[in-house]
Protein backbone atom coordinates (compact mmCIF):
# COMPACT_ATOMS: atom_id res chain seq x y z
CA UNK A 1 0.00 0.00 0.00
CA UNK A 2 1.62 3.34 -1.23
CA UNK A 3 1.81 6.25 1.21
CA UNK A 4 -0.99 7.79 -1.32
CA UNK A 5 -3.39 5.08 -0.78
CA UNK A 6 -3.07 5.61 2.88
CA UNK A 7 -3.67 9.36 2.68
CA UNK A 8 -6.35 8.93 0.60
CA UNK A 9 -8.05 6.66 3.25
CA UNK A 10 -7.04 9.00 5.86
CA UNK A 11 -9.00 11.80 4.11
CA UNK A 12 -12.14 10.01 3.70
CA UNK A 13 -12.48 9.67 7.73
CA UNK A 14 -15.26 11.21 10.29
CA UNK A 15 -12.35 13.07 11.31
CA UNK A 16 -11.92 15.23 7.85
CA UNK A 17 -13.62 18.84 8.29
CA UNK A 18 -14.25 19.82 4.69
CA UNK A 19 -13.79 23.61 4.57
CA UNK A 20 -13.34 26.04 1.37
CA UNK A 21 -9.70 27.44 2.44
CA UNK A 22 -7.29 27.80 0.24
CA UNK A 23 -3.63 26.04 1.06
CA UNK A 24 -2.09 29.67 1.36
CA UNK A 25 -5.05 30.75 3.53
CA UNK A 26 -3.55 30.89 7.59
CA UNK A 27 -7.08 29.35 7.97
CA UNK A 28 -6.53 26.22 6.23
CA UNK A 29 -3.53 25.38 9.11
CA UNK A 30 -5.50 26.19 11.43
CA UNK A 31 -8.31 24.22 10.70
CA UNK A 32 -5.99 20.98 9.37
CA UNK A 33 -4.34 21.50 12.91
CA UNK A 34 -7.38 21.21 14.93
CA UNK A 35 -8.55 18.49 13.09
CA UNK A 36 -5.45 16.62 13.48
CA UNK A 37 -5.21 17.97 17.06
CA UNK A 38 -9.50 16.31 17.83
CA UNK A 39 -8.15 13.24 16.12
CA UNK A 40 -5.39 12.58 18.35
CA UNK A 41 -7.49 13.83 21.60
CA UNK A 42 -10.14 11.73 20.95
CA UNK A 43 -7.92 8.39 19.76
CA UNK A 44 -6.19 9.03 23.07
CA UNK A 45 -8.88 9.72 25.27
CA UNK A 46 -11.16 7.24 23.79
CA UNK A 47 -8.05 4.64 24.52
CA UNK A 48 -7.10 5.72 28.19
CA UNK A 49 -11.06 5.36 29.25
CA UNK A 50 -10.40 1.88 28.40
CA UNK A 51 -6.74 1.53 29.34
CA UNK A 52 -7.32 3.61 32.89
CA UNK A 53 -10.36 1.48 33.68
CA UNK A 54 -8.84 -1.97 32.75
CA UNK A 55 -5.38 -1.80 33.37
CA UNK A 56 -4.13 0.78 34.86
CA UNK A 57 -7.01 1.37 37.65
CA UNK A 58 -7.23 5.20 37.52
CA UNK A 59 -10.90 5.39 37.75
CA UNK A 60 -10.78 9.12 38.65
CA UNK A 61 -8.33 9.70 35.38
CA UNK A 62 -11.24 7.41 33.16
CA UNK A 63 -13.64 9.71 33.67
CA UNK A 64 -11.77 13.06 33.14
CA UNK A 65 -10.81 11.11 30.32
CA UNK A 66 -14.68 10.63 29.09
CA UNK A 67 -15.42 13.99 29.28
CA UNK A 68 -12.44 15.13 27.46
CA UNK A 69 -13.77 12.57 24.57
CA UNK A 70 -17.25 14.11 24.67
CA UNK A 71 -16.27 17.65 24.83
CA UNK A 72 -13.97 16.76 21.84
CA UNK A 73 -16.61 14.98 20.03
CA UNK A 74 -18.89 17.97 20.58
CA UNK A 75 -16.16 20.16 19.14
CA UNK A 76 -15.93 18.04 16.33
CA UNK A 77 -18.99 18.20 14.99
CA UNK A 78 -19.44 21.89 15.89
CA UNK A 79 -16.27 23.02 13.66
CA UNK A 80 -17.77 20.88 10.92
CA UNK A 81 -20.85 21.57 10.88
CA UNK A 82 -20.19 25.65 11.71
CA UNK A 83 -16.88 26.30 10.63
CA UNK A 84 -16.62 29.19 13.47
CA UNK A 85 -12.69 28.40 13.39
CA UNK A 86 -12.64 31.18 16.83
CA UNK A 87 -14.89 29.34 18.44
CA UNK A 88 -13.91 25.38 17.48
CA UNK A 89 -9.91 27.25 18.60
CA UNK A 90 -11.39 28.93 22.23
CA UNK A 91 -13.25 25.56 22.98
CA UNK A 92 -10.67 23.01 22.16
CA UNK A 93 -7.68 25.24 23.66
CA UNK A 94 -10.16 24.99 27.14
CA UNK A 95 -10.48 21.67 26.86
CA UNK A 96 -6.97 20.61 26.55
CA UNK A 97 -6.05 23.31 29.43
CA UNK A 98 -8.54 22.42 31.72
CA UNK A 99 -8.27 18.66 31.14
CA UNK A 100 -4.42 19.21 31.54
CA UNK A 101 -5.04 21.50 35.16
CA UNK A 102 -7.30 18.28 36.50
CA UNK A 103 -4.95 15.24 35.57
CA UNK A 104 -2.21 17.36 36.73
CA UNK A 105 -3.87 17.71 39.92
CA UNK A 106 -5.08 14.09 40.07
CA UNK A 107 -1.92 13.07 38.81
CA UNK A 108 -0.15 14.77 41.62
CA UNK A 109 2.98 13.98 39.81
CA UNK A 110 2.78 10.41 39.31
CA UNK A 111 2.95 9.20 35.94
CA UNK A 112 5.74 11.86 34.58
CA UNK A 113 2.20 13.65 33.80
CA UNK A 114 4.32 17.18 33.39
CA UNK A 115 5.74 16.44 30.80
CA UNK A 116 2.26 17.62 28.98
CA UNK A 117 3.26 21.15 29.73
CA UNK A 118 5.05 21.36 26.82
CA UNK A 119 2.30 21.33 24.68
CA UNK A 120 0.23 24.18 26.17
CA UNK A 121 2.70 26.95 24.40
CA UNK A 122 2.81 25.82 21.17
CA UNK A 123 -0.82 24.52 20.75
CA UNK A 124 -2.10 27.93 22.33
CA UNK A 125 0.28 29.79 20.62
CA UNK A 126 -1.01 28.29 16.69
CA UNK A 127 -4.81 28.00 17.70
CA UNK A 128 -5.46 31.08 19.43
CA UNK A 129 -2.87 33.82 18.05
CA UNK A 130 0.19 35.24 19.49
CA UNK A 131 -1.44 37.72 21.92
CA UNK A 132 -4.21 35.12 23.40
CA UNK A 133 -1.90 32.27 23.31
CA UNK A 134 0.68 34.09 25.03
CA UNK A 135 -2.30 34.95 27.89
CA UNK A 136 -2.95 31.54 28.02
CA UNK A 137 0.37 29.93 27.92
CA UNK A 138 1.88 32.51 30.81
CA UNK A 139 -1.51 32.22 32.90
CA UNK A 140 -1.88 28.53 32.61
CA UNK A 141 2.44 27.76 33.19
CA UNK A 142 2.47 29.84 36.14
CA UNK A 143 -1.38 28.86 37.72
CA UNK A 144 0.92 25.21 36.98
CA UNK A 145 4.61 25.77 38.93
CA UNK A 146 2.57 27.68 41.69
CA UNK A 147 0.51 24.25 42.17
CA UNK A 148 3.01 22.06 41.66
CA UNK A 149 5.34 24.28 43.96
CA UNK A 150 2.18 24.64 46.83
CA UNK A 151 1.11 20.76 46.86
CA UNK A 152 4.23 18.87 45.76
CA UNK A 153 6.09 18.39 49.16
CA UNK A 154 2.93 16.47 50.63
CA UNK A 155 3.03 14.00 46.92
CA UNK A 156 4.34 10.86 47.31
CA UNK A 157 7.32 10.04 45.26
CA UNK A 158 7.24 7.65 41.93
CA UNK A 159 9.18 5.70 39.78
CA UNK A 160 8.84 5.86 35.81
CA UNK A 161 6.05 2.86 35.43
CA UNK A 162 3.98 2.16 32.14
CA UNK A 163 1.53 4.91 32.40
CA UNK A 164 4.90 7.06 32.39
CA UNK A 165 6.08 5.77 28.86
CA UNK A 166 2.90 6.19 27.91
CA UNK A 167 2.91 10.15 28.50
CA UNK A 168 5.89 10.38 27.42
CA UNK A 169 5.83 8.92 23.21
CA UNK A 170 2.77 10.51 23.73
CA UNK A 171 3.30 13.74 24.90
CA UNK A 172 6.27 13.80 22.58
CA UNK A 173 4.32 12.39 19.24
CA UNK A 174 2.25 15.14 19.87
CA UNK A 175 4.94 17.84 19.92
CA UNK A 176 6.05 16.02 17.01
CA UNK A 177 3.15 16.59 15.41
CA UNK A 178 2.09 20.13 16.44
CA UNK A 179 5.88 20.86 15.12
CA UNK A 180 5.83 19.69 11.69
CA UNK A 181 2.13 21.23 11.39
CA UNK A 182 3.58 24.37 11.75
CA UNK A 183 6.84 23.87 10.41
CA UNK A 184 5.03 23.19 7.04
CA UNK A 185 2.34 26.08 7.04
CA UNK A 186 5.23 28.34 7.75
CA UNK A 187 7.09 26.95 4.72
CA UNK A 188 4.18 27.26 2.58
CA UNK A 189 3.39 30.16 3.50
CA UNK A 190 7.27 31.52 2.96
CA UNK A 191 7.05 29.91 -0.19
CA UNK A 192 3.67 31.54 -1.80
CA UNK A 193 5.13 34.59 -0.69
CA UNK A 194 8.14 34.29 -2.47
CA UNK A 195 6.33 33.33 -5.75
CA UNK A 196 3.92 35.71 -5.53
CA UNK A 197 6.89 38.50 -4.87
CA UNK A 198 8.83 37.26 -8.08
CA UNK A 199 5.31 37.01 -10.07
CA UNK A 200 4.99 40.69 -9.02
CA UNK A 201 8.27 41.76 -9.93
CA UNK A 202 7.95 40.01 -13.39
CA UNK A 203 4.31 41.84 -13.57
CA UNK A 204 6.50 45.24 -12.40
CA UNK A 205 8.57 45.09 -15.30
CA UNK A 206 6.20 43.94 -18.38
CA UNK A 207 4.33 45.19 -20.52
CA UNK A 208 0.69 43.22 -20.63
CA UNK A 209 0.39 42.99 -24.17
CA UNK A 210 3.56 42.26 -25.97
CA UNK A 211 5.07 40.78 -22.99
CA UNK A 212 8.28 42.94 -23.47
CA UNK A 213 9.52 45.36 -21.11
CA UNK A 214 7.65 48.07 -20.04
CA UNK A 215 8.33 51.80 -19.96
CA UNK A 216 9.64 52.41 -16.97
CA UNK A 217 11.84 49.19 -16.81
CA UNK A 218 13.12 50.52 -19.70
CA UNK A 219 13.95 53.74 -18.02
CA UNK A 220 15.82 52.08 -15.48
CA UNK A 221 17.84 50.13 -17.78
CA UNK A 222 18.76 53.03 -19.79
CA UNK A 223 20.32 54.76 -16.78
CA UNK A 224 22.11 51.61 -15.81
CA UNK A 225 23.75 50.78 -19.30
CA UNK A 226 24.60 54.62 -19.25
CA UNK A 227 26.61 54.78 -16.45
CA UNK A 228 28.06 51.46 -17.43
CA UNK A 229 29.07 52.29 -20.76
CA UNK A 230 30.75 55.40 -19.10
CA UNK A 231 32.74 53.91 -16.38
CA UNK A 232 33.57 51.13 -19.32
CA UNK A 233 34.52 53.77 -22.15
CA UNK A 234 32.15 50.93 -24.20
CA UNK A 235 29.94 52.32 -26.85
CA UNK A 236 26.22 52.44 -26.26
CA UNK A 237 23.31 52.66 -28.59
CA UNK A 238 19.46 53.30 -28.74
CA UNK A 239 16.95 52.56 -31.41
CA UNK A 240 13.27 53.69 -31.24
CA UNK A 241 11.44 52.15 -33.75
CA UNK A 242 7.91 52.73 -34.85
CA UNK A 243 5.67 51.45 -37.02
CA UNK A 244 4.19 53.23 -39.60
CA UNK A 245 1.05 54.34 -40.49
CA UNK A 246 0.07 52.23 -37.91
CA UNK A 247 -3.36 54.27 -37.18
CA UNK A 248 -4.65 53.04 -40.45
CA UNK A 249 -4.16 49.26 -40.06
CA UNK A 250 -5.98 49.82 -37.18
CA UNK A 251 -9.10 51.83 -38.82
CA UNK A 252 -8.59 49.31 -41.78
CA UNK A 253 -8.66 45.72 -40.15
CA UNK A 254 -9.80 47.06 -36.04
CA UNK A 255 -8.03 46.92 -32.88
CA UNK A 256 -7.98 43.45 -32.15
CA UNK A 257 -6.06 43.00 -35.55
CA UNK A 258 -3.82 45.83 -34.65
CA UNK A 259 -2.64 44.46 -31.12
CA UNK A 260 -2.38 40.91 -32.34
CA UNK A 261 0.32 42.63 -34.86
CA UNK A 262 2.39 44.53 -32.19
CA UNK A 263 2.54 40.91 -30.41
CA UNK A 264 4.11 39.31 -33.12
CA UNK A 265 5.95 42.14 -34.48
CA UNK A 266 8.02 41.59 -30.50
CA UNK A 267 8.40 38.05 -30.99
CA UNK A 268 10.15 38.82 -34.43
CA UNK A 269 12.66 42.10 -32.54
CA UNK A 270 13.22 40.03 -29.72
CA UNK A 271 14.21 37.44 -32.43
CA UNK A 272 17.17 39.95 -34.05
CA UNK A 273 18.59 41.09 -30.90
CA UNK A 274 21.03 39.68 -28.52
CA UNK A 275 20.75 38.15 -25.19
CA UNK A 276 22.33 41.40 -23.95
CA UNK A 277 20.34 43.84 -25.84
CA UNK A 278 17.36 45.10 -23.71
CA UNK A 279 14.57 45.34 -25.88
CA UNK A 280 10.84 46.91 -24.76
CA UNK A 281 7.72 48.46 -26.16
CA UNK A 282 8.39 52.11 -24.97
CA UNK A 283 4.64 52.79 -25.45
CA UNK A 284 1.80 52.46 -28.39
CA UNK A 285 3.37 51.08 -31.44
CA UNK A 286 6.67 52.17 -30.44
CA UNK A 287 9.68 49.57 -29.38
CA UNK A 288 12.93 50.98 -27.62
CA UNK A 289 16.23 48.69 -28.08
CA UNK A 290 19.09 49.45 -25.86
CA UNK A 291 22.29 47.89 -27.10
CA UNK A 292 26.02 47.62 -25.27
CA UNK A 293 29.14 47.53 -26.93
CA UNK A 294 27.12 48.76 -30.14
CA UNK A 295 28.50 51.81 -32.01
CA UNK A 296 27.41 53.73 -34.59
CA UNK A 297 27.62 51.38 -37.54
CA UNK A 298 27.00 48.42 -35.19
CA UNK A 299 23.43 50.43 -34.43
CA UNK A 300 22.27 50.88 -38.04
CA UNK A 301 23.37 47.31 -39.15
CA UNK A 302 20.67 46.10 -36.30
CA UNK A 303 17.99 48.43 -37.55
CA UNK A 304 18.21 47.29 -40.74
CA UNK A 305 18.40 43.73 -40.33
CA UNK A 306 15.25 44.74 -38.65
CA UNK A 307 13.68 46.78 -40.85
CA UNK A 308 14.75 44.26 -43.48
CA UNK A 309 13.21 41.70 -41.61
CA UNK A 310 10.13 43.58 -40.57
CA UNK A 311 9.49 44.31 -44.13
CA UNK A 312 9.69 40.98 -45.05
CA UNK A 313 7.28 39.38 -43.01
CA UNK A 314 3.60 38.69 -43.58
CA UNK A 315 1.60 39.54 -39.90
CA UNK A 316 -1.87 37.61 -38.51
CA UNK A 317 -4.12 35.55 -40.76
CA UNK A 318 -4.86 38.68 -43.29
CA UNK A 319 -0.93 38.67 -44.70
CA UNK A 320 -0.61 42.33 -43.85
CA UNK A 321 2.35 43.97 -44.45
CA UNK A 322 3.91 46.37 -42.25
CA UNK A 323 7.65 48.38 -42.17
CA UNK A 324 9.32 49.90 -39.34
CA UNK A 325 10.79 53.61 -39.24
CA UNK A 326 14.04 53.60 -36.86
CA UNK A 327 15.79 56.55 -35.02
CA UNK A 328 19.15 55.47 -33.93
CA UNK A 329 21.94 57.08 -31.63
CA UNK A 330 25.13 55.89 -30.10
CA UNK A 331 26.25 57.27 -26.84
CA UNK A 332 28.57 60.38 -26.84
CA UNK A 333 30.58 61.72 -23.99
CA UNK A 334 27.94 64.53 -23.01
CA UNK A 335 24.86 62.30 -22.94
CA UNK A 336 22.46 62.05 -20.43
CA UNK A 337 19.42 59.58 -20.55
CA UNK A 338 17.68 62.42 -22.18
CA UNK A 339 19.87 63.73 -24.35
CA UNK A 340 20.56 60.21 -25.97
CA UNK A 341 16.64 59.67 -26.41
CA UNK A 342 16.17 62.59 -27.88
CA UNK A 343 18.83 62.04 -30.32
CA UNK A 344 17.06 58.73 -31.20
CA UNK A 345 13.51 60.41 -31.37
CA UNK A 346 15.04 63.45 -33.43
CA UNK A 347 16.53 60.37 -36.06
CA UNK A 348 12.82 58.79 -35.85
CA UNK A 349 11.24 62.27 -36.95
CA UNK A 350 13.75 62.14 -39.71
CA UNK A 351 13.42 58.72 -40.63
CA UNK A 352 9.37 59.87 -40.77
CA UNK A 353 10.06 62.95 -42.73
CA UNK A 354 12.29 61.41 -45.50
CA UNK A 355 9.44 58.81 -46.75
CA UNK A 356 8.95 56.51 -43.85
CA UNK A 357 10.45 52.81 -44.19
CA UNK A 358 14.49 53.74 -43.29
CA UNK A 359 16.99 54.10 -40.40
CA UNK A 360 18.22 57.84 -39.74
CA UNK A 361 20.55 59.08 -37.35
CA UNK A 362 20.10 61.20 -34.33
CA UNK A 363 23.47 63.61 -34.76
CA UNK A 364 25.02 64.20 -31.50
CA UNK A 365 25.90 67.81 -30.74
CA UNK A 366 29.23 66.72 -29.17
P1 LIG B 1 3.35 57.13 -38.36
O1 LIG B 1 3.77 56.37 -39.55
O2 LIG B 1 3.53 58.60 -38.54
O3 LIG B 1 3.94 56.62 -37.11
O4 LIG B 1 1.75 56.90 -38.26
P2 LIG B 1 0.99 56.11 -37.16
O5 LIG B 1 -0.41 55.98 -37.58
O6 LIG B 1 1.72 54.87 -36.89
O7 LIG B 1 1.19 57.05 -35.94
P3 LIG B 1 0.17 57.74 -34.99
O8 LIG B 1 0.98 58.29 -33.84
O9 LIG B 1 -0.67 58.73 -35.74
O10 LIG B 1 -0.77 56.63 -34.48
C1 LIG B 1 -0.31 55.56 -33.73
C2 LIG B 1 -1.37 54.51 -33.75
O11 LIG B 1 -0.98 53.38 -33.01
C3 LIG B 1 -2.66 55.04 -33.16
C4 LIG B 1 -3.01 54.04 -32.08
O12 LIG B 1 -4.36 53.69 -32.11
C5 LIG B 1 -2.14 52.86 -32.43
N1 LIG B 1 -1.82 52.12 -31.23
C6 LIG B 1 -1.10 52.51 -30.16
N2 LIG B 1 -1.08 51.55 -29.22
C7 LIG B 1 -1.80 50.52 -29.68
C8 LIG B 1 -2.16 49.24 -29.17
O13 LIG B 1 -1.79 48.84 -28.05
N3 LIG B 1 -2.92 48.44 -29.94
C9 LIG B 1 -3.35 48.84 -31.17
N4 LIG B 1 -4.09 48.00 -31.87
N5 LIG B 1 -3.04 50.03 -31.67
C10 LIG B 1 -2.28 50.86 -30.97
MG1 LIG C 1 4.28 56.57 -32.85
MG1 LIG D 1 3.65 54.97 -36.04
Amino acid sequence: MSWQTVRTLFDKGWWVIHHPFERQDPRYWRVQLMQSLLLILQVYSGAFVLLNLTLFGYFDMAIANLCVFAAILAIQVDLRKNLNLDRSAIALTGTIVVFLGIYLAIAQGRNYSFIWLSLVPTISFFLLGIRRGLYVSVLFLTASIVFIVVFSPVWPSYELNIPSYFNIALSLFALLTISRHYEKSRTEAFAFLAKRNQELEILAVTDPLTQLFNRSHLDAMLEIELQRAKRDNADLSVLIIDADQFKMLNDSYGHLVGDEVLVELSSLLQSCTRATDVLGRWGGEEFLIIAPKTDEDGAVELAEKIRVAVGRHRFTDEDLHLTLSIGSATLSPTDTQISIIQRADDGLYQAKHDGRNCTRLGKSTA
